[in-house]
């Protein structure tokens, strides 16, 4: 079962191929894990993946498992965190949208990401009020707010107080739980000149 959706991710990703090299050259292509995939499309394997649905998803533990790559469960139903200054994302700032990888639900803007410095994805500001759960946690000796998908309560990361204007916050955010889509606008450029052109 693993084995035939591996090969199906597999095989999406090789049909993408085209597209996302000429698209993203300056990605660390070298990580190909699941926030490779596209967003804005279907996930093999996740019928509750989705950019549109908003509403909930509460799925049992086993069910998530068996839907989920298996570092993103780990991230988004063990509270895992990935290692500091392994995501792709850390310093990655191309136009567009970052959708929770287990359900699809849109998170953050490209334009809320800032360089944090702490070696995880940081962003000012979710998308939406209703797009993420803050929760105290008070694990591990610490006192901190985790934050969790608003669709699908994966965990996400944690949001802290010493973030830059205009909220003063920093959500830091586990890049193994995002998917990202570029910006339409982009697309559209890159489409029509047949090269990318930074957008304004
Ligand atoms: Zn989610």
């Amino acid at each position: 079962m693993i084995r035939s959706v591996f090969i199906i991710v597999l095989a999406m990703s090789l049909q993408q191929c085209s597209y996302s090299q000429n698209n993203s050259t300056n990605n660390n292509s070298n990580k190909m894990d699941s926030t490779n995939k596209k967003a804005g499309q279907p996930k093999p394997g996740n019928p509750v993946y989705s950019n549109s649905d908003t509403s909930t998803v509460a799925l049992t533990e086993e069910e998530w498992k068996k839907i989920l790559p298996e570092e993103v469960y780990h991230i988004a139903r063990q509270k895992g965190t990935e290692r500091a200054w392994t995501s792709k994302f850390e310093s990655f700032f191309d136009k567009g949208t970052y959708y929770c990888a287990a359900c699809g639900n849109a998170l953050f803007k490209s334009d809320t990401k800032f360089e944090s410095g702490c070696g995880w994805p940081s962003f000012y500001e979710p998308i939406s009020k209703t797009s993420i759960i803050n929760t105290p946690d008070n694990s591990h000796g610490m006192v901190r707010t985790e934050v969790q998908c608003g669709r699908c309560k994966a965990h996400l990361g944690h949001v802290f107080n010493d973030g830059p204007p205009p909220t003063g916050l920093r959500y830091c955010i586990n890049g193994v739980i995002l998917d990202f889509e570029k910006a339409k606008q982009a697309e559209k450029k890159y489409n029509a000149d047949g090269k990318e052109k930074p957008s304004n």
